[in-house]
């Protein structure tokens, strides 16, 4: 009988942080070694907050690649992933993760003011990847979708500070920011991440 299952898998589950003793093997590495540091497996598997880690994880991979390397992202993920496994509503979540991440990678949206004209944001602003941060209503040119209004703008700021901390859950994103942060993480993957896609259609599933 061959064994098919290495006897590492159970540490090497979904979202599972651990440390891996690596042998460099003639084509790829061979793990030699796993131990759990972290494990939320059992608390991750119920389907909506399991769609939402899953956008995490596929971010982290896309963003990040080719590894952890980048020790704030590592720092995001290590606090992120207990957080998600503890919400009663892991989606809420995900807008602050979204922009910690790209905090994290120096993409991150400017917020403080209009990015074109430097006027401070009045009654209602947009937030432009391409431009890479709010605008305000006289250098926004294309059409009303993506408006945030003064309580979006609020709720956005308070989602992006404190930078740099970890991933509290006092604050959930309203729908309008929620919508823009997505689209934010859009523009730069350059796509739409498959998991966010999966992850709505649970949200319309009955
Ligand atoms: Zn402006």
């Amino acid at each position: 009988m061959r064994r098919t299952k290495s006897h590492f898998a159970g540490r090497l589950e979904f979202l599972t942080e651990a440390e891996l003793t690596m042998h460099a093997g003639r084509s790829l590495d061979v793990i030699t070694s796993a131990t759990i540091v972290d494990s939320q497996w059992e608390r991750l598997v119920e389907p909506s907050t399991f769609a939402a880690a899953s956008v995490v994880a596929e971010l982290v991979d896309a963003f990040s690649e080719p590894d952890l390397a980048q020790p704030e992202v590592y720092a995001l993920l290590a606090a992120v992933v207990p957080a998600l496994a503890g919400a009663d509503d892991a989606r809420a979540l995900l807008p602050r993760f979204e922009l910690r991440l790209l905090d994290a990678l120096g993409i991150a949206p400017a917020l403080d003011a209009c990015v074109r004209c430097g006027h401070a944001i009045g009654a209602e602003g947009w937030l432009d990847p391409d431009a890479g941060g709010l605008l305000c209503s006289q250098c926004h040119l294309r059409g009303d979708a993506g408006r945030l209004d003064a309580g979006d703008i609020e709720n956005l700021r308070a989602l992006a500070a404190p930078r740099g901390g970890p991933v509290p859950a006092a604050v959930s994103a309203n729908p309008a920011v929620a919508r823009a942060v997505d689209a934010t993480v859009t523009y730069h993957l350059g796509k739409r991440a498959r998991s966010s896609a999966f992850l709505d259609e649970l949200a319309h599933t009955p």
